[in-house]
This record gives C-alpha cells, structure tokens and sequence, in this order.
C-alpha cells in the first residue's frame, strides 16, 4: 500500500499532483512520499513487537539523506557497505551506535573511519579481512566489535543477481568453517567478537529460505556459544519481498516473516539486527517521466520517453516489471493498446516494458513508473552524457527537492583535455613529467 493515487483525475503523490512536481523540477524525476516511507516502517516495527530487534534501514536501496533521516526520525538505525554510506547515514542523522557496516571489500581507510565514529558492529566477510581490520583497530587504540557473515548456503529463490547466501557465492564465509574463523578472531585483542550476520538475498517472495537459514543460525549460536564465543547479536539481514504488481502469489508479510523470526532465533537472547532496505522504500517511490514520441513501428507501437535505463536499471539488470501509469487518469471505459515503454539509449535494453496495455497518449503527456523507490536514483548514471537524474520528497502538501538534477555543463566541466591536446583553462593534466606518455607532447 502506498500515498500515489488518482484524485481529480489526476496521479498525485500524498496531496501534490505529479504534474505539478514536473511543471517545477522537470523530468525525469524521482519522487518519494513521507507518508509512505512511514508506514512502512511503522508495519515493519509493529511487526516486530516483543522481539529485541533493532531496525537498521539497508541504505543501499536509497541513499537519499531525506530519505535516510525521515527513517532515522522514526528510530531507525543504519546498515551501510561502503564509507560513502557510512557519510551519508551520519550526515543523516542516523546515531553511530545505530550502524551496521557490511560488505565483502571494506578498504583500512573505511575500516578506520567506522571505528572512529564508533559504529555498533562491523560485520566481516573474510579472514583477510579479519587480520586488516585487527591492525586497524590496533593502531587506532580501540576494540572492533565485530559479526562474522555466515553463507548458510540456502537457495533463496530469487533472480540469480541478488541471490548472495550460496556456498558459491562471494559474500560471508562457509558455515562449516565457522568454528575456525570465530576461534582465530576470538583470540584477537583487538577484536571483540559480538555476534553473527547473515543476509541470504533480496526480493525474497518466499519464507522458506528464511526459515531455513534462520535454523542454521539458531545451530550456529548454540556452537559458538559452547566454544566459549559471547554471541550477544544475531543480524538476520534484510531481502523480504515487495509486490511490484507482477506477481503470481501474494508476497509474505512483516508479519509472517516476524513469525518466521521468533518461532527459529526468538528465544536465544540476542539482540537481533534487522536490515530491510526495499520494503521500506521500494513502494515509498516513483519515477516520473515524459513521452517524447509515439512511434509506430511496422509491428509495435514504440512510446519513447525521456527517462533511461540509465534513470532506472532495474528492467535490464534484472528484469524487472514496474508498473507504468498514465498521470493523467483514464476514463474506466477507455480502450487501451499494447505498446513498448523505451528510453531513448542506443541500447535494446534501453526497455521498461513490452506488450504494456496503455490508454492512448501523446507526446508531452506524463507516465509513472511505480515502486522505483528502491534501487533506483542509487543505480543511476549519466551513460549516453546524460543529467543525473532529480529526487523529489512530498510530505502532505509540500514537496522539496532533495538531490539535485546534474546538468551536462557539471558533467562537462570534470572533464579535461591533457596538456598535449591544448591544455583548457582550470584543466589539470596527471601525467608524470617524465612519464610513460610524455615523448607524446
Ligand atoms: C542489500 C542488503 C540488504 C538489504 O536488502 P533488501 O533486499 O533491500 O532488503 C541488507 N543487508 C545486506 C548485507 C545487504 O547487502
């Protein structure tokens, strides 16, 4: 359930009409709704009730720090992968001890920077890892609390791009070597061994593999825990499921999946680490965009619009479905076609849907791209020298933008011709006087 309905015949997001936001900001334009994004959470919280969970939002799926500090506002806390989001989530008001720093090529630097800030956990994917990470902690003077990330190897039916908790895949360590890396790192003075962390996929429409790893994790407690290890925090990953509008089968809610949790990890005494990032704001977004033409080709009906692939990736990486609306409301009887949905990119790829029933539009008219809040604006680029794509938060009545469209004079001004192709005023050329290249001048 989300706040982008018709009303008065026209798409609004909370009570701003789209078509306002794009009269104003242009497009294409991501739009996010408040409203939204605390429901979500709110319904994930609430499901949770009686658990020791704390909620730390995957700000991967939406780095926007509006977005981050409406979550932030509510009690969220942060799972973050990379020193830029360890930026962003501070900056976005998200508490130090609130975050969770994952990934599996976490550099000394990035290292240094969570334990200064003193982040809650550092979960650690490698024994490479490990032994940086204890040279980092040392020469910083402090302790690393740490999780390792088990692979508990379930098969988490989901597209082979986001599955991750495969023995075959590069996130985590083997659950079977487990006892091993958790003797070594308990051993370590300067590591403080705090708990165990997980994360099997995303878009999971299924709870098994939940339940599965969950069980393996429960086992995996009880032996460390033996070994002598103070197992004190248990993060369970994020990866449920969003309806996209597609489906065959009702996605498991909060709630089932809150089931799931207490019947297999529930009573083990540890604080539990949640990390769901599109379930709250998949839902909370949009992509509006404009037709450019209709073009009918000799079988298909073509409608162009100035959105991209490289706006929203989603639809070639994945396949992704999005659902596309008209902003303008069509009458219950009006007859719809069949059309192709395209970016204007040199790629075929370059698709956002094929075979779409659509009312009849025109070039000029406005069309949506629904549940394109989550690893959407993330993903986005500038390919074909393309402006980098605006972001746009409603809360009620108002909305704000809150990341600026890029335009290509920005694009063109980080760009500069070496010396030996006539230096252009403020350009810099790197090349060692003596270098490699420097017979070219
Ligand atoms: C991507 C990721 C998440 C969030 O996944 P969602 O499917 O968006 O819920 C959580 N934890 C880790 C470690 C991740 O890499």
């Amino acid at each position: 359930m989300d706040h982008f309905q018709y009303s008065n015949g026209r798409l609004h997001a909370e009570d701003v009409a789209v078509e306002d936001i794009a009269a104003v900001v242009g497009t294409p334009v991501y739009v996010y709704s408040t409203a939204t994004l605390e429901r979500h959470y709110t319904t994930f919280a609430a499901a949770m009730d009686g658990l020791d969970a704390t909620i730390c939002y995957a700000v991967k799926a939406n780095t926007n720090i509006a977005v981050i500090r409406t979550l932030a506002d509510l009690g969220a806390g942060a799972d973050v992968v990379s020193g830029g989001e360890l930026r962003a989530a501070l900056s976005a008001g998200v508490p130090a001890g609130r975050i969770v720093f994952s990934g599996v090529g976490k550099t000394p630097d990035e290292m240094a920077a969570a334990l200064t800030a003193g982040v809650m956990q550092i979960n650690v994917e490698s024994e490479p890892e490990l032994d940086v990470l204890a040279n980092v902690a040392r020469s910083l003077n402090v302790r690393a609390p740490i999780a390792i990330r088990i692979n508990p190897d379930v098969d988490a039916h989901t597209h082979a791009k986001i599955t991750t908790g495969r023995s075959e895949n590069k996130f985590g360590i083997e659950w079977t070597a487990a006892h091993q890396v958790y003797a070594r790192a308990g051993a370590m003075p300067d590591i403080d061994v705090v708990g165990i962390a997980a994360h099997i996929g995303s878009q999971l429409t299924d709870l098994e593999p939940f339940g599965e790893a969950f069980h393996r994790l429960r086992d995996l407690v009880a032996m460390l825990r033996a070994d002598g290890h103070n197992i004190r925090t248990l993060d369970l990953g994020g990866g449920l499921g969003i309806p996209y509008g597609n489906e065959e089968a009702p996605i498991p809610s909060p709630a089932a999946y809150a089931d799931v949790i207490r019947s297999t990890v529930g009573d083990l005494g540890c604080r539990l680490i949640l990390e769901p990032g599109r379930l709250l704001v998949g839902n909370a977004g949009a992509l509006v965009t404009r037709v450019v033409y209709v073009k009918e080709g000799a079988t298909r009906t073509f409608v162009i619009v100035d959105a991209a692939m490289n706006d929203l990736l989603r639809p070639t990486l994945y396949s992704a479905y999005h659902e596309i609306v008209p902003a303008k409301e069509a009458p219950a009887d009006a007859e719809t076609r069949q059309v192709d949905i395209v970016g204007p990119i040199c790629e075929t790829g370059d698709t956002f849907g094929t075979g779409r029933p659509l009312p009849p539009v025109a070039a000029g008219d406005l069309l949506i791209m629904r549940t394109a809040g989550a690893y959407g604006a993330v993903m986005a680029s500038t390919y074909n020298m393309r402006p980098l794509v605006a972001e746009v938060l409603v809360k009620g009545e108002a909305f704000a933008v809150v990341a600026d469209r890029i335009p290509v004079e920005t694009l063109l001004a980080r760009q500069h011709l070496p010396k030996w192709q006539g230096e252009t005023a403020g350009s810099v050329s790197t090349e060692p006087a003596n270098g490699p290249l420097a017979k070219a001048k």
